[in-house]
């Protein structure tokens, strides 16, 4: 008996040990696992290392955390932390709400729940038989113990230990079980309430950062990018943008590359969406509302538009989660914010508000940022205008102005070509225009004064002259512009051309165009805008330049007239004073004394005549010539004054012939005559000895036409512009041989116009003249 006794002893004591040797082996696991539990502060790597031990330890073949969402009051399908020994176990799903709260009520009363086998309850009609024949059958589990997790009252999950075999645990290992989740709640409460303490300094870094970065940097693109990394930095998603909406036009614009970030290139970037979904946005943005979708599979079960959204998200731009905020400042949308990640991603409350504080800062300060650029660009034009306006006031040669103002615009405006073209008001078009250009660089092709076709010039004339519209051309290959333009500028190498008139009113001076070669440019309303303030610049610079010139001109004019006029006054006077001496103190004899009177009478009638010719020409000018109109018949008048110039004539051997109409007309018969006498005298003055002057009139219309032709020396093309202007004498040996003052037909053209005519000629050089004027009120006698 004893021995027997004696042989159980080992035995006893063998099981004594092993058990002992478990407990140790459990109270040693026991403190690894709270070790690494307590170790970390991080709830992730706390769980994830809870799973791992005890999967490996309890050879289980599925091992996890099932959270609990309070606030939805269900479970979360979502498992982040699992351990299982095949990839093909199922992950579970809520059995239905009364389910669930059966099984929460069971932990809330006893903590664990163990069934060693499901098949013994699959038969049960209650709760427990829907749970059995559910694992059984959907995730083909038959062992299960499950331990609810608590924070104080409320139940915040359950950790699951399951097995595909029916399996037995002993009442140490659940108890062993117990401890370890026991410890595990309160190692998730300290790292949770960690987490939540660190979180929430992080995120008061970071808007502190935010704000910073608000008050501190005014460069927009500066601070889009950095709020968009402040967000990937915080939230890490896969795309994170700023989406810019235009007040303007009132739709949002494609997002800059420096506003936007994707976590991989194959992310495609957001273009846009349907016109449908873009007008659902817009208006769920200017409402406030922010498209908070944490999975684009639930908007499956939404009607269109969301319908398609989700599907375009998922399939085209691969994205699943989507947090999107409108950015709204002074009650105007100007943008969104988007978050987006490839996974479904559910943010906490406390991260959308975040988020929300981000999109409020980046209002103030994308606001703040684009007054500031307005500003910045205000001053910058303000600059450039003064800049142009003292490079025009420090000169007043319109070609220098032009050649300032084409290179600071060149500059300025950051464009491969800039030209300026002056109108040609005698051909009503830009065909003879003078251009001045300025390239960017040397490589850059130049008009060079090309002569533009007739269809470009008429095509240019007419939008732009004539319509007064300006030329914008974003895109030089739009169909919509003609041919002959596109291919003109094909050679010229531009792509894009913006257009504009310089004019004032219904005044045209000329063009004025940037040219851009080297990309399609959009040209933006304040480039237009500035183009218009140019041109406007310019255009007062061209006039006070031309004014300048014709008020220098006339100075010139005037003294080289009073040079001339002192020289005409001199001569005769001089001959006066020398004849009246010799009169007064010589001996002479009769013929001698008539002959000296008859010098002294010539020169004072030519001294009367010059001074009566300044005397109407001052009349003219100041507009006090009055008309004394009467009828008479012009062949008398005309017949009369060629016989009043016949000495002239004799002298130089002039034959005068007469081709004339009778005609009776209605005007000023001293001016008309002054008007014959003119030409008559300008065409013997001007006509060499021998040579022969015809007369002529003609009724045009009820107009007369005088022509007075002479076999002269005629007047050069050139000169054509300078004969009607006050003063002018034409600079030849030959004009200055012959006394006047230049102010004959300045005289001439004025009378005449006095009576509503007009007054021309033509000519040849060496080959003659014809004056020609024309009278109103005139009819056959
Ligand atoms: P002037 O008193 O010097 O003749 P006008 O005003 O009469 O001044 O003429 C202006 C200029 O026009 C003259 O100086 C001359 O050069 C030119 N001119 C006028 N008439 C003729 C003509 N018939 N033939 C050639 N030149 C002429």
């Amino acid at each position: 008996m004893l021995t027997k006794l004696l042989e159980l002893i080992p035995e006893k004591q063998e099981r004594l040990y092993q058990e002992a040797a478990k407990q140790a082996e459990r109270e040693w696991l026991l403190r690894t696992i709270i070790e690494s539990i307590r170790n970390t502060l991080d709830i992730n790597e706390i769980r994830q290392n809870l799973v791992n031990v005890v999967g490996e330890k309890f050879k289980a073949d599925k091992c996890f955390f099932w959270d609990y969402d309070n606030d939805k009051k269900e479970f979360i399908h979502q498992i982040k932390f699992d351990y299982v020994t095949s990839p093909d176990f199922k992950k579970p799903y809520t059995y239905g709400k009364e389910t669930d709260d059966f099984l929460i009520e069971t932990y809330r009363k006893q903590r664990y729940i163990y069934v060693a086998d499901f098949r013994e309850l699959a038969n049960d009609a209650g709760h427990m038989g829907i749970i059995s024949r559910h694992q059984i059958h959907y995730h083909g589990i038959l062992t299960n113990c499950c331990f609810g997790i608590f924070d104080g009252e409320k139940f915040i999950g359950a950790f699951a230990v399951q097995y595909k075999e029916a399996t037995s645990i002993s009442n140490e290992d659940i108890e062993f079980l117990k401890r370890i989740v026991n410890q595990t709640a309160i190692a998730l409460k300290q790292a949770e309430l960690y987490s939540k303490t660190k979180k929430q300094a992080e995120r008061e870094q970071i808007i502190r950062e935010i704000t910073e970065t608000a008050l501190l940097g005014l460069d927009l693109k500066e601070i889009q990018n950095k709020l968009v990394m402040k967000v990937v930095q915080l939230f890490k998603p896969d795309k994170c943008f700023i989406r810019p909406f235009d007040v303007v036009i009132d739709a949002f614009v494609p997002v800059e590359e420096h506003a936007q970030y994707c976590s991989s290139p194959d992310l495609k970037k957001l273009y846009h969406f349907s016109e449908e979904v873009e007008e659902l946005v817009k208006s769920e943005y200017k409402k406030g509302n922010a498209f908070i979708v944490p999975d684009f599979e639930e908007f499956f079960k939404k009607p269109e538009p969301f319908f398609s959204i989700a599907k375009r998200q998922i399939e085209h731009y691969g994205i699943k989660a989507n947090y999107c905020f409108p950015i709204i400042a002074e009650n105007k949308l100007i943008g969104a914010f988007v978050v987006q990640f490839k996974k479904a991603t559910y943010l906490e409350p406390e991260d959308i508000n975040l988020l929300k504080t981000v999109v409020n800062q980046a209002a103030i300060s994308l606001t703040q940022a684009e007054q500031h650029q307005k500003l910045q660009k205000q001053i910058k034009r303000e600059v450039f205008l003064r800049k142009i306006n003292e490079a025009i006031s420090e000169t007043l040669d319109s070609d220098k102005i032009l050649n300032l103002v084409c290179q600071e615009m060149v500059t300025f405006f950051d464009t491969d070509r800039v030209a300026i073209g002056q109108y040609n008001p005698n051909e009503e078009s830009l065909k003879s225009i003078k251009v001045t250009e300025a390239t960017i660089n040397p490589n850059i092709p130049k008009h060079n004064n090309a002569t533009l076709s007739a269809k470009v010039n008429e095509y240019l004339s007419k939008n732009l002259l004539k319509k007064g519209e300006d030329l914008i051309i974003n895109n030089l290959e739009d169909e919509n512009i003609p041919k002959f333009y596109r291919n003109f500028h094909k050679q010229l190498g531009t792509k894009s051309i913006l257009n504009v008139a310089i004019k004032k009113g219904k005044e045209n001076w000329g063009i004025m165009a940037l040219f851009y070669n080297r990309d399609f440019r959009t040209w933006t309303p304040d480039e237009i805008d500035l183009m218009h303030a140019i041109s406007e610049q310019v255009f007062i610079a061209l006039r006070q330049a031309e004014l300048y010139t014709q008020s220098q001109e006339a100075a010139i004019l005037k003294s080289e007239f009073i040079a001339n006029i002192s020289h005409e006054i001199r001569t005769p006077l001089n001959s006066i004073l020398g004849f009246s001496q010799l009169l007064n103190s010589v001996e002479y004899n009769q013929e001698k004394h008539a002959k000296y009177l008859n010098n002294l009478s010539t020169s004072t009638n030519y001294l009367l005549r010059l001074v009566n010719s300044i005397l109407d020409f001052s009349k003219i000018e100041s507009g006090k010539m009055d008309l004394f109109s009467e009828k008479f018949n012009s062949t008398d008048i005309i017949k009369e004054t060629i016989s009043s110039i016949k000495s002239m004539v004799i002298q130089k051997n002039i034959t005068i012939n007469t081709e004339l109409s009778e005609i009776i007309i209605e005007a000023d018969i001293m001016k008309f005559k002054q008007i014959i006498l003119n030409l008559l005298s300008n065409a013997i003055k001007y006509t060499n000895e021998n040579g022969k002057i015809t007369v002529r009139t003609k009724l045009k219309k009820d107009n007369l036409i005088v022509e007075i032709e002479d076999s002269g020396i005629g007047i050069a093309e050139e000169d054509r512009d300078k004969i009607f202007k006050y003063f002018r004498q034409i600079d030849s040996s030959h004009s200055r041989n012959q006394e006047g003052t230049g102010l004959g037909l300045v005289l001439v053209k004025k009378l005449v116009e006095l009576h509503g005519g007009i007054i021309d000629f033509k000519s040849k050089k060496g080959k003659g003249s014809t004056f020609w004027f024309s009278l109103p009120k005139a009819k056959k006698c």
